[in-house]
């Protein structure tokens, strides 16, 4: 038996995304009493997949990289556990008005047979409570205290406090208490992204997959039956650009629709038979930058972990609450 479970420290992690799912497993893993808390009814935050009658489609992360060998060795477990996989799109890329085959010979992965899929694998093994969202922390005689907006005052009381969100809401959480995290916060500056899923009763005939687009107001257009695993009706995702995303966040949902589709329209991806759904993120990517990889307060046991904080993107978020978890106990000793 390890110390840890000796002396029963406890760890409530705040947020069941892939930084506060990795930062929970290796916390266990090294004999802590985790309670992780979501705010939304399944795990995954922006590694996510939404599910239609007849179609699924991921609508925030794409797919991820894997360059970090600590996550090499994570990525090899959800291969094993075949919860992902790669992913080898007939990729183009959209710039100065022409197409181009894409000569990026980066190797990407997938969730399967979603997105979501290494988040549900992680959240099997962890203490979970799903519908709550932590709208309140106290540190009070050394001991963490929570209340969630659906349940009030939660009972249990914590040694240590991770909150695994997004910048924004980690600082609405904490600037009461730790002051360096509004300024760190601030600093990822984090940006929007509307994203708009058209699911097809025929397949399309497009000559890619995937496509980086430059220059217009769309970033990014996938076909979601290109990776592994997927069933149900041919799908795509559109993604518009951060900086337009940003500056008309606060477009009505058919408006923001109609401007994107009308831009697929002159990609060659044509909409007006599809059904179409549109998804605002608030808060899709951002980071600060050098990237500190995380952030602990040991006088107040408090710890920050996310992909705001090591770089943006899935790989960084996972190594963030890795290595969190891995500073809590060095500096627990
Ligand atoms: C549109 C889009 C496209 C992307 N494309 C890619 C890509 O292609 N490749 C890539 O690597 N990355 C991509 N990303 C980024 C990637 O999704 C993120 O880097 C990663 O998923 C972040 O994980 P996280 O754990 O840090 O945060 P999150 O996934 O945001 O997790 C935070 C969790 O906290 C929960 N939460 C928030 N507030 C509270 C509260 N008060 N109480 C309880 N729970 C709370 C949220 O519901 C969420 O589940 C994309 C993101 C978006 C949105």
């Amino acid at each position: 038996m390890s110390k840890n479970q000796l002396k029963g420290t406890s760890v409530a992690v705040i947020g069941a995304g892939i930084s506060g799912l990795s930062c929970a497993t290796q916390l266990k893993a090294l004999g802590y009493q985790v309670q992780l808390y979501e705010k939304s009814r399944g795990v995954s935050g922006r590694m996510s997949t939404r599910n239609e009658d007849n179609w699924t489609v991921d609508h925030g992360a794409q797919y991820f990289t894997a360059r970090d060998p600590l996550f090499i060795d994570e990525l090899n477990n959800w291969i094993d556990a075949e919860v992902a996989a790669s992913w080898n799109p007939h990729l183009k890329v959209f710039k100065n008005n022409q197409w181009q085959d894409s000569t990026s010979n980066e190797n990407r992965y997938v969730g399967i047979p979603a997105m979501n899929s290494p988040s549900k694998y992680l959240a099997k093994n962890l203490p979970l409570a799903l519908n709550q969202t932590i709208d309140q922390i106290t540190y009070y005689q050394d001991k963490w205290y929570l209340h969630s907006l659906e349940q009030g005052d939660i009972e249990q009381r914590y040694d240590w406090l991770v909150l695994a969100l997004p910048a924004p809401q980690s600082m609405s959480l904490a600037k009461s208490i730790d002051k360096s995290i509004e300024r760190l916060a601030t600093q990822a500056n984090m940006q929007g992204c509307w994203t708009v899923m058209a699911s097809f009763t025929e397949n399309l005939n497009l000559p890619f997959d995937a496509a980086f687009i430059n220059d217009e107001i769309i970033s990014w257009i996938s076909r979601n039956n290109s990776k592994p695993n997927r069933m149900g009706l041919e799908t795509w995702i559109i993604h518009a650009n951060a900086q337009w995303s940003q500056e008309w966040i606060e477009l009505g949902k058919d408006e923001a629709a109609k401007l994107i589709l009308d831009c697929a329209k002159r990609l060659g991806l044509d909409c007006h038979k599809a059904k179409i759904s549109i998804h605002r993120w608030r808060y899709a990517s951002g980071h600060t930058n050098p990237p500190p990889g995380f952030s602990l307060q040991e006088d107040l046991k408090i710890g920050f972990c996310g992909d705001w904080l090591n770089g943006g993107r899935v790989e960084g978020a996972w190594l963030s609450g890795y290595k969190l978890a891995s500073q809590i106990e060095s500096v627990k000793n």
